[in-house]
């Protein structure tokens, strides 16, 4: 039994931590937030939830599947969502409507994206290994032992392992900033040469909007657009097991967002309001707007193996920006990287 340290509780870490906890050993997950689920976020307002971040998952991987059907409990939370019919902009910015056939199956978590991620750490918690509103700061030889520092210098533990499940470029600064041996880590350059776009993110309600009277704004959900700001704008209300307030998340594409990162927000935001009437035609004064950004939010380029590992410093890196951008990208690296490290020699 090896004692290991999980850095990040995403998809990636929690499905590391369990799959090493399944192998007998023994575990602690360190996460900066409050709670477990990463960018699976969900925002909880007065005035309903809002998925922020991810906004629903495809399941092509057998393995994924299997433990979206095998999991206990895990089935209730997941819930199909169709996000397959799609408005575009035609070239003279008209919208049009394209029926998008999908062979995949679209999930959201009930009742919020973070569901998931959170049940399936729920053991970890349960065992009083998952450690919440901790940020890891440096890592620090201590004998044959890694010793991990948290941000306030609290000495965390003496582990024989370390599971990098955060961003590549928090991942390279942390190795950075430890110093040698850390920083020889074998995959650190390959790290560094990953790229991942921001995302500003707006959340709006319209309360004033009576539920049953119909909808406002236009007759359907989802829009993938080609809008020079906006992305992807979701009717929150339209998911599964969510409460009925009219709410829209609009998230603004790569590019723009990468331009405006550093933006002030304020200005960013009531860009974003005015792309976004434009395409829902919605004009009205939201009673609610909150801004989010994210600053590693989509791979551009992938590392392009699943994961990481450095047998003679006993650190690995997993996370979906191995492989790819999406929720099962991370599991599939955080599963791949947790198989390896349990495999006999
Ligand atoms: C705006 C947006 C839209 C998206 N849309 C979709 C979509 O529609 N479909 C889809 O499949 N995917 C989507 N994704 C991508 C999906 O969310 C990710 O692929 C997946 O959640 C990544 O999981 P992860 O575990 O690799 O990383 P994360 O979820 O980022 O988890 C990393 C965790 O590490 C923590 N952490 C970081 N540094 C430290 C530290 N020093 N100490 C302790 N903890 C730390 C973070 O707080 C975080 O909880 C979207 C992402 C964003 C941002």
């Amino acid at each position: 039994m090896k004692k290991i340290a999980v850095i990040g509780a995403g998809m990636a870490g929690i499905t590391a931590a369990r799959t090493l906890v399944q192998a007998g050993h023994s575990v602690s997950v360190f996460e900066k937030s409050k709670s477990a689920g990463g960018r699976m976020a969900t925002r909880d307002t007065a005035f309903g939830s809002f998925d922020h971040g991810a906004q629903y998952f495809t399941v092509r991987d057998e393995r994924f599947m299997r433990a979206l059907q095998q999991v206990p409990g895990t089935q209730a939370l997941c819930k199909a969502w169709s996000a397959s019919s799609v408005q575009v902009r035609d070239p003279l910015g008209r919208v049009i409507e394209v029926r998008k056939p999908s062979k995949d199956l679209h999930f959201v978590g009930a009742p919020g994206m973070n569901a998931l991620v959170q049940h399936w750490a729920t053991p970890l918690a349960d065992a009083g290994q998952l450690f919440c509103n901790t940020t890891v700061k440096i890592l620090k030889r201590h004998g044959s032992k890694w010793q991990l520092i948290a941000a306030d210098k609290q000495v965390l533990g003496d582990f024989d392992s370390v599971v990098f499940a955060i961003p590549n470029v928090q991942a390279a600064y942390l190795l950075r900033q430890s110093g040698a041996p850390a920083a020889q880590f074998n995959g650190l350059a390959a790290t560094e040469a990953v790229t991942v776009a921001p995302c500003w993110t707006l959340m709006l309600a319209f309360p004033l909007v009576q539920p049953g009277l119909g909808q406002m704004g236009p007759q359907w959900n989802v829009a993938q657009s080609t809008h020079h700001r906006i992305a992807w704008v979701a009717r929150e209300s339209s998911k599964p097991g969510r409460s009925p307030i009219e709410r829209w998340t609009v998230q603004a594409s790569a590019e723009w967002s990468q331009e405006h990162v550093q933006d002030d927000e304020a200005r960013v935001e009531a860009k974003l309001l005015k792309a976004f009437a434009e395409l829902t035609g919605i004009r009205a004064e939201p009673g609610f707007s909150q801004m989010h950004l994210w600053r590693y939010a989509k791979t551009l380029t992938p590392a392009g193996q699943a994961f990481f590992w450095d047998e003679h410093l006993n650190i690995g890196l997993c996370g979906d920006w191995l492989i790819g951008h999406r929720v099962e990208d991370a599991f599939v690296s955080g599963l791949s990287l947790a198989l390896n490290i349990t495999a006999p020699a």
